[in-house]
Protein backbone atom coordinates (compact mmCIF):
# COMPACT_ATOMS: atom_id res chain seq x y z
CA UNK A 1 0.00 0.00 0.00
CA UNK A 2 1.49 3.68 -1.11
CA UNK A 3 1.73 6.13 1.38
CA UNK A 4 -0.76 9.07 1.39
CA UNK A 5 1.74 11.10 -0.05
CA UNK A 6 2.49 8.78 -2.85
CA UNK A 7 -0.83 8.44 -3.78
CA UNK A 8 -0.93 11.18 -6.66
CA UNK A 9 2.81 10.63 -7.97
CA UNK A 10 3.15 8.40 -10.68
CA UNK A 11 4.27 4.91 -10.52
CA UNK A 12 7.06 3.48 -12.41
CA UNK A 13 8.36 -0.19 -12.28
CA UNK A 14 12.15 -0.32 -11.81
CA UNK A 15 13.60 -3.69 -12.64
CA UNK A 16 16.15 -5.28 -9.88
CA UNK A 17 18.34 -8.40 -9.76
CA UNK A 18 15.82 -9.97 -7.91
CA UNK A 19 12.65 -8.74 -8.55
CA UNK A 20 10.34 -5.68 -10.32
CA UNK A 21 10.02 -3.01 -7.84
CA UNK A 22 7.44 -0.23 -7.56
CA UNK A 23 9.22 3.04 -7.50
CA UNK A 24 7.19 6.55 -7.29
CA UNK A 25 8.44 9.18 -9.81
CA UNK A 26 9.09 13.08 -8.84
CA UNK A 27 7.45 15.60 -10.78
CA UNK A 28 8.75 18.64 -12.08
CA UNK A 29 6.90 21.89 -11.82
CA UNK A 30 5.94 23.45 -14.75
CA UNK A 31 7.72 25.72 -16.89
CA UNK A 32 7.36 29.28 -15.64
CA UNK A 33 6.14 31.60 -18.41
CA UNK A 34 5.25 35.13 -18.85
CA UNK A 35 1.01 35.44 -18.78
CA UNK A 36 1.08 37.65 -21.78
CA UNK A 37 3.21 36.45 -24.10
CA UNK A 38 4.39 32.69 -23.23
CA UNK A 39 8.15 33.75 -22.82
CA UNK A 40 10.04 31.61 -20.27
CA UNK A 41 10.75 33.45 -17.08
CA UNK A 42 14.30 34.39 -15.76
CA UNK A 43 15.00 34.38 -12.28
CA UNK A 44 12.59 32.06 -11.57
CA UNK A 45 13.28 28.48 -10.08
CA UNK A 46 12.32 25.27 -11.74
CA UNK A 47 12.31 21.84 -11.40
CA UNK A 48 11.47 19.45 -8.42
CA UNK A 49 8.52 20.56 -6.33
CA UNK A 50 10.81 20.10 -3.35
CA UNK A 51 13.74 21.41 -4.20
CA UNK A 52 11.31 24.91 -4.99
CA UNK A 53 9.82 24.34 -1.25
CA UNK A 54 13.04 24.23 0.00
CA UNK A 55 14.68 27.27 -1.25
CA UNK A 56 13.77 31.09 0.19
CA UNK A 57 11.46 33.37 -0.87
CA UNK A 58 13.27 35.51 -2.76
CA UNK A 59 15.18 32.25 -4.31
CA UNK A 60 11.93 31.36 -5.30
CA UNK A 61 10.94 34.69 -7.87
CA UNK A 62 12.64 38.47 -7.96
CA UNK A 63 10.54 40.80 -5.98
CA UNK A 64 9.88 43.34 -7.93
CA UNK A 65 6.51 44.66 -9.34
CA UNK A 66 4.86 41.86 -11.44
CA UNK A 67 7.72 39.83 -11.23
CA UNK A 68 7.27 35.63 -11.66
CA UNK A 69 3.77 36.57 -13.32
CA UNK A 70 5.06 38.61 -17.01
CA UNK A 71 8.18 38.98 -18.20
CA UNK A 72 10.30 42.17 -18.53
CA UNK A 73 9.04 43.22 -21.74
CA UNK A 74 5.33 43.05 -21.01
CA UNK A 75 5.96 44.90 -17.72
CA UNK A 76 7.70 48.16 -19.10
CA UNK A 77 5.08 48.26 -21.15
CA UNK A 78 2.22 47.37 -18.48
CA UNK A 79 3.50 50.22 -16.36
CA UNK A 80 3.61 52.63 -19.22
CA UNK A 81 -0.02 52.11 -20.00
CA UNK A 82 -1.00 52.50 -16.14
CA UNK A 83 0.94 55.77 -15.50
CA UNK A 84 -1.12 57.04 -18.41
CA UNK A 85 -4.37 55.46 -16.79
CA UNK A 86 -3.51 57.31 -13.86
CA UNK A 87 -2.32 60.87 -14.85
CA UNK A 88 -5.34 60.58 -17.29
CA UNK A 89 -3.76 60.83 -20.47
CA UNK A 90 -5.49 57.32 -21.70
CA UNK A 91 -8.61 56.01 -20.74
CA UNK A 92 -8.85 52.18 -19.09
CA UNK A 93 -11.58 51.69 -21.81
CA UNK A 94 -8.63 52.75 -24.22
CA UNK A 95 -6.44 49.77 -23.18
CA UNK A 96 -5.94 46.49 -24.46
CA UNK A 97 -8.66 43.98 -22.48
CA UNK A 98 -5.75 41.37 -21.62
CA UNK A 99 -3.56 44.30 -20.09
CA UNK A 100 -6.47 45.85 -17.89
CA UNK A 101 -6.07 44.03 -14.84
CA UNK A 102 -2.32 44.27 -14.34
CA UNK A 103 -3.01 47.97 -14.86
CA UNK A 104 -5.42 47.61 -12.17
CA UNK A 105 -3.23 45.86 -10.02
CA UNK A 106 -0.01 48.46 -10.54
CA UNK A 107 -2.52 51.20 -9.55
CA UNK A 108 -4.09 49.71 -6.91
CA UNK A 109 0.10 49.20 -5.40
CA UNK A 110 0.60 52.20 -5.69
CA UNK A 111 -2.06 54.45 -4.35
ZN1 LIG B 1 5.70 38.67 -21.89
Amino acid sequence: MPKRFQRVMKRVHVKTTKHNKLAFKKENAGRPECGLCKELLRGVTRGNKTKINKSSKTGKRPSSLLAGVLCNKCRIKIIEEAIKVKHEIKKMEDTEITLRKYIQQIISVVD
